[in-house]
């Protein structure tokens, strides 16, 4: 059982009003969890707003050097962080360690930019200097979700304690205990004040979105994107927004449906579908959708549903009973609306938030289950005539995060990079990509860079400074 604390006016304190948090694999309970009031909340930004002059006048040398030291203790933490994870939101245990191992890289990969972060100087009169310099924002309200609650929340913590920033973050309410062992990890090597920790539920996060910070960074669900715009407009903070995506897999002809077919299954059903890159759904040419279904049915045959601890598990369950239920409430729709469950599609009797791999066929762009984010590990699958055709159906989205297109054609790759409607596009790869690349998310799925060196642009402020020299004294005032 982790017992969390908040992080307010550099102290480590619980609160009255508590919750607790339940393993999804069995219900037991393994979070205790005070929840932020609102003068907490106030506390903490207050705290934060007393160090923020400070912070920023230490060189992004020693910044590094003590991010460094961050990731270190979270490199050490590596066994609680992964464990709480799967404890909290049932993530097989070796992709929990997978996802801390993610998280030490960034941390590093942020402690070696934030110092290269340069600003440039401006071809100006030579008795003059005229730069482009960064500076940080100021308090960076740091909201973070559940999915892959480690490696998320260390790219803007670490991004915004780099450049100069001050944070509060409040993690998810799902996984308060890991929020609260890598908050530590920060805590333990930063001066006291430049982070804070508040734990709480959307009221909490409401709170501090709607508090005087300087930004929002939310990565999270796209309706709570929204609310947290609004809030930023009301307060004049900047917002940004990773958020929720439907992400199409189009499957083109000339392809092997089997290969297609495992690409499909690893980005569908890995994590449980609970990767906001997770393909959501897919196009498949009627040249081979026939044997494509016949694989990808074959592929979900083979996951292995149980508990994270299980080595053998490769299908964990759902991070908890209620988007369990809202997942299946989706294929409840989608069948009622005429698709077919080719597999999955009940959850099982007994403990535990399990839904089983899902395949849905006959579905139309029209079905919940296909326009909106399902967030579990549903595929459904609609026959296309034509490449265009299918790239016009997955452009035609309310989200705009990531698309995958499989296809032997040179053409066919170039056109969806250019004319997809989203951030990121891969080319017969589900997942992967370069380390640095960052996307600006488009429609409902955000704005702004969440990651990459873009990031460090996001966290500052460029001003200008026009420098003359004084003019010359005149020679009855010299000393
Ligand atoms: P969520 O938005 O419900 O919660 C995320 C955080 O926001 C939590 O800390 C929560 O307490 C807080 N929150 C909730 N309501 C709030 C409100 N009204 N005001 C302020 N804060 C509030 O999202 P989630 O369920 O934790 O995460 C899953 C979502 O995150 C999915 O939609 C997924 O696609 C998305 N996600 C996106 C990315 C990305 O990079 N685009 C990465 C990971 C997850």
């Amino acid at each position: 059982m982790i017992s969390v604390e908040h992080l307010i006016e550099g102290r480590w304190q619980s609160g009255a009003d508590h919750f607790h948090v339940c393993d999804p694999a069995n219900g037991g309970t393994v979070t205790h969890v005070p929840q932020a009031t609102q003068s907490d909340v106030a506390a903490a930004v207050k705290t934060a707003r007393s160090v923020e002059d400070s912070w920023a006048f230490v060189t992004a040398g020693e910044r590094a050097t003590m991010l460094h030291a961050v990731a270190d203790r979270i490199a050490a933490q590596l066994e609680p962080l992964a464990a709480a994870t799967t404890a909290e939101m049932g993530r097989p245990l070796a992709s929990s360690r997978d996802s801390v191992r993610a998280a030490v890289a960034t941390v590093r990969q942020y402690a070696e930019l934030g110092p290269l972060h340069r600003g440039r100087s401006l071809m100006g009169r030579t008795d003059a200097l005229d730069l482009m310099l960064h500076r940080p924002r100021g308090v960076v309200a740091a909201i973070t979700p559940w999915n892959d609650p480690v490696a998320v929340a260390c790219g803007l913590l670490a991004a915004a304690v780099v450049t100069g920033n001050v944070v509060v973050h409040k993690p998810s309410e799902r996984t308060p205990g890991v929020g609260y062992l890598l908050t530590r990890c920060f805590a333990e090597e930063l001066p006291e004040g430049v982070i804070s920790l508040v734990n709480g539920g959307p009221a909490v996060g409401a709170a501090l979105a709607g508090a005087a910070v300087d930004v929002v960074a939310h990565v999270g669900a796209t309706r709570t994107g929204r609310a947290i715009a609004a809030a930023c407009a009301a307060t004049g903070a900047k917002a940004l927004l990773e958020n929720g995506g439907s992400d199409p897999l189009i499957v083109d002809s000339g392809v092997d449906p089997r290969w297609a077919a495992e690409q499909a299954a690893v980005g569908a059903f890995a994590n449980a579908g609970q990767i906001c890159t997770a393909v959501e759904r897919v196009y498949v040419h009627e040249a081979i959708s026939d044997a494509f279904v016949v694989a990808l049915l074959e592929q979900a045959g083979r996951l292995r549903m149980g508990p994270g601890t299980d080595p053998t598990t490769t299908l964990g369950p759902l991070v908890d009973v209620a988007h369990r239920d809202a997942v299946h409430a989706q294929v409840a729709a989608s069948v009622r609306a005429g698709a077919s469950v080719r597999c999955g599609g009940v959850a099982p009797d007994g403990p535990g938030a399990y839904y089983p791999a899902t395949v849905l066929t006959d579905c139309t762009d029209q079905m919940a289950v296909v326009h909106e984010e399902t967030f579990g590990p549903v595929a459904p699958v609609m026959v296309v005539r034509s490449f265009a055709e299918a790239l016009s159906r997955a452009g035609g989205s309310p989200y705009g995060l990531a698309a995958t297109v499989l296809t032997p054609s040179m053409g066919h790759a170039q056109q969806a990079v250019y004319e997809l409607p989203v951030g990121t596009v891969k080319i017969n790869a589900v997942f992967g990509g370069a380390p640095g690349g960052a996307a600006q998310p488009r429609r409902g799925s955000g704005q702004g860079f969440g990651y990459g060196p873009e990031l460090l642009d996001e966290l500052t402020v460029t001003k200008v400074g026009h420098i003359c020299a004084p003019p010359p004294t005149a020679p009855d005032q010299r000393s």
